[in-house]
């Protein structure tokens, strides 16, 4: 029987984030020619209805209202729980993102319902959805399907792939008043301290580099690297700790948990902490001077030597064939 499922958007800048479009993809599935209602929050976002649709939204409401300009957990929190309450929907998909981690618990407990967060794929068996995810750490992966009630879950960025673009598709884009009474908590200010444009944790190519890099100085030839191939620099909390690198940038079990096509890790040893961030990157390149490093356990390619001479000539070689 379809299902109804309402699908939290995420917008950053005015623009999506991909795990929207990820969010949909697996709504879809689940709806199983029910309804899938994309909702966005926000200001200014009717405008972003068509999109939605065309990436496969059947209906889009949008929620417009300057307290919600920023990500503030009781402001989102009241809302979903507002648009859930009129819309009785059998599912709800966010992305598994700080804000998605942040307020699906809080919706969870808010409308009495179970959650299962960081779903990286999703199968249908005649009325059951069986939702795969990582547990301890990315070592084991479990399946479970939601037995009764509302079937809520999070979903990993960079998982399940998005549907294709098509802007023939047609739907409404409702404008919906909702009370957000006082906030407890206001954002003044985002100030943003990446300097890369490419988002770490819906980055497709992601070079990372550990303790072994030695100094913030020596992270341009990562940048270099990163930027010929169109990826993002991110690090080990090795480099982290050490002030080569922001915090931002940190990867594993405390930091960012990123899938992307391409993970090079440099001068990275592989404890389990940061391989538990990018373990389910589609294939995994390491380059250390220890061949014993634990990181060639889980890389498809492994490159034996000083990083200060394979990195850069590795650049010189991708600006031949890519630039
Ligand atoms: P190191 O372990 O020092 O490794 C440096 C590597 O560089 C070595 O393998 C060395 O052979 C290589 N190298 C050195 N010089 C060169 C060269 N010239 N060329 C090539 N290779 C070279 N860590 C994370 O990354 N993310 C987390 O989220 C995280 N969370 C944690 C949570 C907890 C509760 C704890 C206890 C730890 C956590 N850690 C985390 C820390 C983790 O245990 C490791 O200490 C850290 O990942 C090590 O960073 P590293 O690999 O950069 O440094």
């Amino acid at each position: 029987m379809g299902k109804k499922i309402l699908v939290v958007a995420e917008v950053r800048d005015g623009e999506f984030r991909n795990v929207s479009f990820e969010a949909v993809a697996a709504a879809k599935q689940i709806s199983s020619d029910g309804e899938v209602v994309g909702l966005l929050l926000g200001e200014k976002v009717n405008q972003l209805g068509e999109a939605f649709i065309a990436f496969g939204a059947d209906r889009v409401i949008a929620v417009e209202n300057d307290k919600l300009a920023q990500y503030t957990p009781d402001g989102y929190t009241q809302v979903l729980q507002q648009v859930v309450e009129s819309e009785d929907p059998d599912g709800i998909i966010l992305g598994h993102t700080s804000i998605g981690k942040d307020v699906a618990p809080k919706l969870a407990a808010r409308i009495g319902s179970g959650l299962v967060s960081d779903v990286v794929s999703v199968e249908v068996a005649g009325e059951e959805v069986l939702f795969t995810r990582p547990i301890y750490s990315g070592k084991a992966f479990e399946k479970v399907v939601v037995k009764d009630g509302l079937i809520f879950a999070t979903i990993r960025p960079n998982n399940i792939p998005a549907l294709e673009k098509d802007e023939s598709r047609s739907g409404e884009v409702e404008s919906v008043e909702v009370d957000v009474k006082d906030l407890q908590t206001m954002i003044k200010e985002v100030v943003k301290n990446t300097a890369s444009g490419v988002d770490l944790s819906e980055a497709s190519v992601i070079v990372s580099g550990g303790r072994g890099l030695k100094g913030a100085e020596n992270f341009k030839i990562l940048d270099e690297l990163a930027e010929v191939l169109g990826g993002a620099v991110g690090a080990s909390r090795g480099a982290c700790d050490a002030e080569y690198c922001d915090y931002a940038l940190q990867i594993g079990q405390t930091g960012k948990v990123v899938t992307p096509d391409l993970y090079i890790a440099v001068g990275i040893s592989g404890a389990i902490q940061h391989v538990a961030g990018m373990s389910n990157s589609k294939v995994i390149v390491a380059i250390n001077k220890d061949p014993e490093a634990e990181i060639f356990q889980i890389a498809d390619y492994g490159i034996v030597g000083d990083l200060f001479d394979v990195v850069p000539k590795l650049t010189e070689e991708f600006k031949k064939v890519l630039v």
